[in-house]
């Protein structure tokens, strides 16, 4: 399949590092198959022809010199190189005596949305068939399941984008809300520009001044943590104003009369008081967004990483909804995806409480469905079990063996001190890694995987978007597919019977079965359809359907009644408030020269030359009160632990709240800081919001 060019293959495939899954093309030296450089892919309608720094430089992880290239084994306290067979005995006699002793549940399975589908599908069945345990929960828990939650409860489906990117030059207003989509989804950035030059006007949530921010027509900055304030305060406005469409709200949407009622009390005086926004600015945006015939609500984390993170995003997507912008070219609502893979990761049962097709795990149908698939009895499929953080906090306890897969929980969960004491309480813990993460060096075995541009397989980019990644055919090393290795522990365990896999396609095509009938349903997507399109949009029920680009044409949405769900939901504001003793905001977030925890980028000489450490972003009155200049070092304090930062003093950001990027571990990890509060139906932890105190740190 590759082309061939002056001694060199280009294997086409998609980037790693964040939703939008750029296509680019890998030079390979045909001779030996080592990795040479990157294209970007000029056919592929996402990026066509543009990479972001990141997707630029993302092959370096492929020769990198740290990368794991046999199995390790803990002995006298250090991990040493052993054998295959040495690790893959120890492994299995460790979940054999584990589960013999403590129950099936005792051994749990963190694994993580930036690998392909199949190996995502492959650890759900894993989990409940070869293993038998209710545990097993994923790292795409910390990113997206607030938005799953709330586009479920109001559209009555979750896809992180009810329309392809390419509808998003066609609105007339863009709301972007608690995204940095310069930084963390750089290429999205051209379909905004796309829209502005064809008139749209671009109003931006977020407490900092960001580059996004930076080019917006209206920037709302709002204290972090109070979006389902603002966007009520949007809604009053709009209702007040009669900028709504009735005759959408009338024949398609159900709950307008308890929302018009709930939102009469958000003045924009009253939600100005909350947010700390200018009171004409709400009014502003609420007129420009509901004056708009076509328009889009856009968010990401900075709306779903709260304790109610699910209120507010089904807040913002009331504002498509009493305007009627859904279901057309230039209309509709989006979460960007974080990690590669997020909107895959979530579709194929490595949730606690769900099975393939996004079908959920307690539905007796479901279960009947999915057992059917698996050849094996509904009893037989255990859960649901815990979620990623409530999984973590019982280790040692409920839960004692676990294997970590493409995840680094010691870095990009909360309050990281307790999650390494967690982890050391284990007794056994077995990872599957490139390279020794930082939760990798508390392994008791570490399995050395393939890097992304060794894999075979298919991801769903952040339009739901199903896309095929050609891996190069090498495994350096001793490494190994994830895939087989999983097959093999199941082999030994005596459950090989139902892991009879020789190839990543008859993964996918058993994938396809078990999506059969499901929400997210993929049995119209075969490999060769995949390799003919760019890319085939699900739902695709049919061998014969070309799939799905735009959701709601019909102006159907998935409920039996067809009517989506308007809710109103009460501001609450943020599970820790400020005090005397901790007088600051404290939010993290992303750069563009990093992925979540760092594992990969910190490792890559271009990228972390550009940011090789941490800071702390302070506005200069800020600063002023605790006599801090640029470049000096902050100690910055939450009730869970201490950090010791750069300090940054930019008037980026607002008086009462720093930044910190969350990239780097050990010492220098926010998340030592961060709230593990629990939203409580997605489960994410509230990242966004924690109350900190600041200390100047004198030097001599
Ligand atoms: Fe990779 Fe995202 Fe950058 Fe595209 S925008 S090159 S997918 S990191």
């Amino acid at each position: 399949d590759a082309i061939e060019r002056d001694g060199e293959e280009l294997i086409s495939t998609h980037c790693c590092f964040c939703g939008m899954q750029c296509g680019m093309n890998i030079r390979v030296r045909k001779e030996d198959q080592s990795v040479l450089g990157v294209e970007p892919r000029y056919d592929f309608p996402m990026n066509g022809g543009r990479l972001c720094p990141k997707g630029v430089a993302a092959y370096r992880q492929a020769e990198h010199q740290e990368r794991i290239l046999h199995p390790l084994i803990r002995k006298n306290g250090e991990l040493v190189q052993a054998t295959w067979d040495e690790a893959m005995d120890l492994i299995v006699s460790k979940i054999q005596e584990i589960q013999e002793k403590h129950g099936k549940d005792a051994f749990g399975i963190y694994s993580g949305s930036s690998m392909t589908n199949e190996k995502c599908y492959l650890m759900g069945k894993f989990a409940r068939i070869g293993l038998g345990t209710k545990n097993i929960d994923y790292n795409g828990r910390y990113c997206m399941s607030s938005a799953s939650v709330g586009f479920n409860q109001s559209l009555g489906i979750d896809r992180g984008s009810t329309n392809p990117w390419s509808d998003i030059k066609f609105a007339d207003v863009l709301l972007i809300a608690g995204s940095n989509t310069a930084e963390c989804h750089p290429l999205s950035m051209p379909y905004i520009w796309g829209a502005r030059d064809r008139g749209a006007k671009l109003i931006v949530v977020d407490p900092r001044q960001t580059k996004t921010a930076l080019v917006a027509d209206v920037h709302l900055n709002l204290r972090p943590g109070t979006d389902v304030a603002l966007a009520n305060g949007l809604l009053h406005v709009m209702i007040k104003e009669d900028l709504v469409d009735q005759d959408f709200i009338q024949n398609h949407t159900t709950g307008f009369e308890e929302l018009k009622q709930l939102v009469q009390s958000y003045t924009p005086a009253k939600v100005s008081e909350i947010t700390g926004v200018d009171a004409n600015k709400i009014v502003t945006a609420a007129r420009i967004f509901g004056q708009a015939k076509n328009g889009f609500a856009l968010f990401a984390r900075g709306v779903e990483q709260h304790a109610t993170g699910t209120d507010a995003v089904s807040s913002y997507t009331n504002l498509c909804l009493v305007t009627g912008k859904v279901g057309r070219k230039g209309s509709g609502i989006a979460t960007f995806t974080g990690q590669g893979n997020g909107q895959g990761g979530r579709e194929h049962g490595q949730k606690t409480d769900q099975l393939p097709g996004f079908r959920k795990i307690t539905d007796p149908k479901a279960r009947e469905y999915i057992a059917g698939v698996w050849g094996v009895d509904e009893s037989e499929i255990p859960g649901p079990g815990l979620s990623a953080f409530e999984m973590l906090k019982a280790l040692g306890t409920e839960i004692k063996g676990l294997l970590l897969v493409c995840s680094n929980p010691i870095v990009s969960s909360p309050s990281v001190r307790d999650v390494g004491e967690y982890l050391k309480s284990l007794d056994f813990f077995v990872c599957m890694d490139m390279f020794l993460s930082e939760s990798a060096e508390l392994a008791d075995v570490v399995l050395p995987s393939t890097v992304w541009v060794e894999d075979d397989g298919t991801t769903t980019n952040v339009e739901g978007r199903v896309l095929r990644l050609k891996g190069i055919d090498r495994t350096p090393g001793e490494s190994k597919r994830d895939w087989k290795v999983i097959c093999e522990i199941a082999e030994r365990l005596g459950r090989g019977q139902y892991f009879q896999f020789n190839s990543p396609e008859e993964i996918f095509n058993e994938l396809r079965e078990a999506s059969k009938g499901g929400i997210a349903d993929y049995y119209g997507i075969t490999y060769d359809k995949l390799d003919k399109m760019q890319g085939v949009f699900w739902p695709c029920p049919t061998e014969e359907s070309e799939g799905t680009p735009r959701l709601f044409e019909d102006l159907k949405f998935n409920f039996p009644d067809g009517k989506a769900r308007i809710l109103a939901f009460e501001y609450k504001g943020p599970n820790e408030k400020t005090s005397k003793e901790y007088p600051v905001i404290l939010t993290t977030g992303r750069v563009v020269f990093h992925y979540l925890s760092g594992n990969q980028t910190r490792r890559i000489e271009t990228l972390r030359g550009f940011c090789p450490d941490p800071y702390v972003e302070i506005h200069p009155k800020l600063a002023e009160k605790y006599k801090v200049s640029n470049g000096e070092t902050v100690k910055v304090t939450s009730p869970r632990g201490s950090i010791e930062l750069v300090a940054k003093i930019t008037k980026i950001t607002r008086e009462d709240m720093v930044f910190v990027p969350y990239h780097w571990g050990k010492s220098l990890a926010i998340n030592h800081l961060t709230n593990p509060a629990l939203e409580p139906k997605s489960k994410i932890p509230e990242f966004k919001v924690c109350a900190v105190k600041l200390e100047k740190v004198e030097t001599t």
